[in-house]
């Protein structure tokens, strides 16, 4: 084990940081990483929470090999859905036992407000029981027959699933990837991000207690260009589950295109949040600034850009900015705590220098736009809500995705330039629409290129939805029903009915 660096901060008192073991499970064996060791960060102190030793190009091998020999085990491969639902079942109840512990290593990790890491687990074990529920009721398919035969439709495991995750929400985005990878009966490398591997690991380790075959999971914590790279292109990974930013997904899927392997990618976003002149402003007002400074503006889904009808811009976005600025900026471990820091200082500079670029190209900050000078924050990756107005559609800040707590208000006249404006975007990830009248809603929700659109509510999940992105936010669906075969390999399969010897022959 590492030393802890940290003490507790005033905070914490009475919920000290207690390292996770330093060890990687690397095919059913706990070990110690023996690649280069990672800082790990408390991103509301910028302490070292603690050291972890990553993984290797090797023990990305021994894993893959160790996942294909425990998937293609009868003692696995030959369980019937209803018996390996009752594994994530049991994954399910340890996440629950463990979920204070959980809920606090994120809290500490990602700097995330404790209500909603609790959350996060909450939804994690969900996950679990959802998938276990999906695969019990799941029905293979006996299609219709065009011959003397039975013919059926079979889902099969692909073998070893490579799952590659990002830092936001480490508990979650895990859980979204292994649930249904297990149910379909395969095996998982998972890849937390470089920043964030306590919670996985301490997720591994449940999972492993639990009572999952050995070899089934390996949890193994590195840098993306060296270990994500060595399990997207390992010849005994079968599929590759990537949730992060589309230059890496694009590298991950060129990878994928080369070795002709399934490949799911979850990626950024820039998502629209659209006032319209009949809504209700104080619901609004309150559903924009949570859909963007939420989670610190940190989510693939936050509603980064806004556009308010002109009729009503100014009152609505100077009564946003004032609102933002009120918002409470402090560690996730205060409960008082609405905007979280940032998850690595490295992160909250390169968020401050798009706010600089965004005055460069003419944009005002209505509020925030500075690293906080307070004493309570020093030494934290904080940054406070900002709201920048002035700036084109075309502009850098509208464009690209900040991934912080930075939003762009832009006026519109009419549907047709609301609509081309925010469909003016190399992404499509989720959309917003604020408004009085449904009638309204709809066509405009099916005029949006986005994957999820939300009416008068927003970052509202439900594990029974499928999620995913258009255009460079992404390929293929998570969650639902089809989750599972996500992760499956359809078989056909005739059995003939004749008796009779085939008169072609004779
Ligand atoms: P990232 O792309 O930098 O990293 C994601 C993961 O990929 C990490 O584990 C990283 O180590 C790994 N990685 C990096 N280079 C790799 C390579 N060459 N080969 C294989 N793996 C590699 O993203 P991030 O900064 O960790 O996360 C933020 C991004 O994730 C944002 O763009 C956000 O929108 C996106 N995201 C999307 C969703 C979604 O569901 N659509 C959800 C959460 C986050």
């Amino acid at each position: 084990m590492s030393t802890v660096i940290a003490e507790p901060t005033t905070a914490a008192a009475g919920q000290a940081f207690v390292p996770v073991p330093d060890e990687i499970l690397v095919g059913g064996r706990w070990r110690r990483g023996g690649g280069p060791e990672s800082a790990v960060l408390d991103p509301a102190t910028g302490d070292v929470l603690q050291r972890v030793g990553q993984a290797t190009a090797d023990d990305v091998d021994a894993a893959a090999r160790a996942g294909a020999a425990a998937a293609a085990d009868p003692a696995w491969r030959d369980l019937l859905p209803h018996q390996r639902a009752r594994h994530l079942v049991r994954i399910a109840d340890a996440i629950e036992a463990g979920a204070a512990r959980l809920a606090l290593l994120q809290t500490y990790n990602t700097g995330k407000t404790l209500a909603e890491t609790t959350a996060l687990v909450a939804s994690a074990a969900g996950t679990f029981r959802y998938f276990a529920a999906a695969l019990e009721t799941g029905d293979d398919e006996l299609t219709s027959r065009r011959g003397n035969s039975l013919t059926m439709s079979v889902h099969e495991p692909i073998g070893v699933i490579g799952a590659i995750a990002p830092w936001n929400s480490p508990v979650a985005s895990d859980a979204q990837k292994i649930a249904p990878a297990l149910a379909a009966g395969n095996a998982v490398v998972l890849k937390p991000a470089e920043w964030t591997p306590l919670v996985s690991l301490a997720l591994g380790r449940l999972i492993d207690e639990s009572g999952l075959p050995k070899g089934l999971l390996s949890v193994l914590p590195g840098r993306g260009s060296v270990l994500g790279e060595a399990i997207v292109t390992h010849p005994g990974v079968g599929k590759v589950t990537f949730t992060g930013g589309t230059a890496t997904g694009r590298r991950i899927a060129h990878h994928g295109a080369e070795r002709l392997i399934p490949v799911s990618l979850e990626l950024g976003g820039k998502s629209p949040t659209i006032v319209l002149d009949d809504a209700d402003v104080d619901v609004a007002v309150n559903g924009v600034l949570y859909g963007i400074f939420s989670s610190t503006g940190q989510s693939c889904v936050a509603g980064s850009r806004l556009f308010v009808d002109r009729k009503i811009y100014r009152e609505f976005v100077d009564t946003l900015a004032r609102k933002a600025s009120q918002l409470r900026v402090g560690p996730g471990l205060d409960p008082r705590t609405q905007v979280g820091p940032m998850v690595h200082p490295a992160h909250r500079d390169s968020v401050a220098a798009y706010v600089d670029l965004a005055r460069a190209e003419g944009g005002r900050v209505l509020c925030g736009g500075a690293i906080p000078d307070e004493d309570r924050l020093r030494g934290g990756a904080y940054y406070p809500p900002t709201v920048i107005e002035g700036l084109g559609n075309d502009a850098r800040a509208c464009q690209e995705e900040i991934f912080g707590p930075v939003l762009v208000a832009l006026p519109f006249d009419g549907e047709e330039d609301l609509v081309a404006m925010a469909n003016d975007s190399v992404y499509g990830l989720a959309a917003g629409i604020w408004t009085g009248d449904y009638r309204r809603a709809w066509p405009l929700a099916r005029r949006l290129a986005a994957g999820t659109v939300w009416v008068n509510t927003y970052k509202q999940f439900s594990i029974s939805t499928p999620f995913g992105g258009v255009k460079e936010s992404g390929l293929g669906v998570e969650k639902g029903r089809a989750g599972i075969a996500a992760y499956s390999r359809q078989k056909s399969v005739y059995l003939g009915l004749d008796t009779q010897p085939h008169p072609w022959a004779d």
